[in-house]
């Protein structure tokens, strides 16, 4: 059998703006599935403008009504924080929010584009950072959670930008680490075939049936081992196990992440115990957190270390009651094609898509059966936890061994050494 080395992926000969072109018809057509009429909301860096061209001419051939793109630009950030008087970080536009829950409420799609520079905070003051996002979480929050819960239509992709691409290639040019950076991109979002539409189509239904095996063993835990991990992760009652594409309920389907590559529901606030150990860094508010290593006790995180960033998490964990506790757990096999990579990303997007992961902070109430009709408490009885935060780390590897727990306490192999037994 040929080895993924010596097989050249036939559309890297295709020029960059071909392979763009590509990449947006799938972000439009597989992402969202535009209908014609929708609104369009984009978020982008400035340097992904020759991306969102291509997305909006898509969108546009698609029927959208009107594309509206918000950019955001590494400079201008920085500036906030070299010359904005102190008292101003714990403001945010919520105004700005508020007009887009607006935007949801009345039927616009939403595209995320990521490619900010995974560094871009790391110099600034810990304090200044927390602050600035803990009002960005408040303010967004209306809009955060007609998201969550996929009251509409929703997609994110990603754009090579300079100052990511020299973060994943250190030491190449620039011009040479962006090309690279945007292969890579093209090569885990499944874009090197024939038919990217159909592929994608054919990759979301087998993660469905993933899920829906999942479901059917109703697990009341996972158990995780493997080097400085022995965890045990109660899942949430009535917890529901998701994976590839979703019907939002404006009934439109949609794959909320391009790649996606996980199964994923949601754990029970109360019931995870032991310790669990990070097998990737971890960006988070341009500071990367790297060799994490926590205990939880009865939910809740009591000890927290990690080698770099150690400030940033602990004020990450500290943000409110919710954040030190699970939202999320989710399974991926060790060979998946982003992993298969061997790059670190240093971007949630494709670093979640590479290994087992667990997330603090808020949990998806789609994880839960019958969840978008549950009210705040009910959600809070099944186990779903709430904060403003919900931020994924990688703790898969090709030596993670992971159990279903079943209600009468029999273990039953999942993953072994990082692959589906
Ligand atoms: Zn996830
Ligand atoms: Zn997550």
């Amino acid at each position: 059998m040929a080895s993924l080395a010596t097989v050249a992926p036939p559309s890297t000969s295709a020029s960059l703006s071909d392979r763009l072109d590509v990449y947006a018809r799938v972000a439009v057509h597989s992402g969202l599935g535009l209908r014609a009429g929708q609104e369009l909301l984009i978020t982008a860096p400035l340097d992904a403008l020759p991306l969102v061209r291509r997305v909006t001419e898509h969108a546009y051939r698609a029927g959208a009504s009107l594309v509206t793109t918000m950019y955001a630009d590494d400079e201008t950030t920085l500036a906030r924080y070299r010359f904005a008087p102190d008292g101003s970080f714990d403001h945010a536009a919520t105004w700005l929010h508020d007009g887009i829950a607006t935007a949801y409420r009345s039927g616009a799609a939403r595209l995320g584009i990521t490619g900010a520079d995974p560094a871009l905070l790391s110099g600034q003051n810990p304090d200044r950072v927390s602050r600035a996002n803990v009002a960005l979480s408040k303010a967004s929050r209306p809009a955060l959670e007609l998201i969550t819960r996929h009251e509409i239509n929703w997609s994110i992709i990603a754009a090579a930008t300079p100052a990511w691409a020299r973060a994943v290639f250190p030491g190449e040019a620039e011009e040479a680490a962006v090309g690279k950076l945007w292969d890579a991109i093209l090569a885990a979002s499944r874009l090197d075939t024939p038919d990217p539409v159909a592929a994608w189509k054919q990759h979301s239904a087998a993660l469905q049936s993933r899920a829906a095996l999942l479901n059917e063993k109703r697990y009341s835990a996972l158990r995780y081992s493997g080097p400085g991990t022995e965890l045990e992760v109660g899942l949430a009652d009535g917890h529901l196990w998701l994976g590839g594409g979703t019907t939002a309920l404006n009934g439109i389907p949609c794959l909320p992440n391009i790649p996606t590559e996980e199964v994923f529901t949601t754990p029970h606030r109360e019931r995870v115990e032991g310790t669990v150990r990070s097998t990737k860094p971890l960006s988070y508010q341009g500071t990367l957190i790297e060799e994490i290593a926590v205990r939880f006790a009865g939910g809740r995180v009591v000890e927290a270390r990690a080698k770099t960033g150690q400030e940033v998490l602990e004020r990450m964990l500290g943000t409110d009651e919710g954040a030190a506790r699970l939202g999320e757990v989710a399974l991926v096999p060790h060979s998946s094609p982003i992993s298969a990579s061997g790059l670190l990303f240093s971007n949630t997007l494709f670093d979640e898509n590479a290994a087992c992961h667990i997330a603090m902070g808020q949990a998806y109430s789609t994880c839960l059966q019958h969840g978008d009709t549950l009210s705040g408490e009910q959600l809070e009885a099944a186990g779903a936890n709430e904060s403003l935060i919900h931020v994924d780390w990688m703790i898969g590897s090709g030596a993670l061994d992971v159990d279903g727990v079943t209600a009468a306490g029999k273990r039953e192999p999942l993953l072994r050494a990082g692959e589906w037994v």
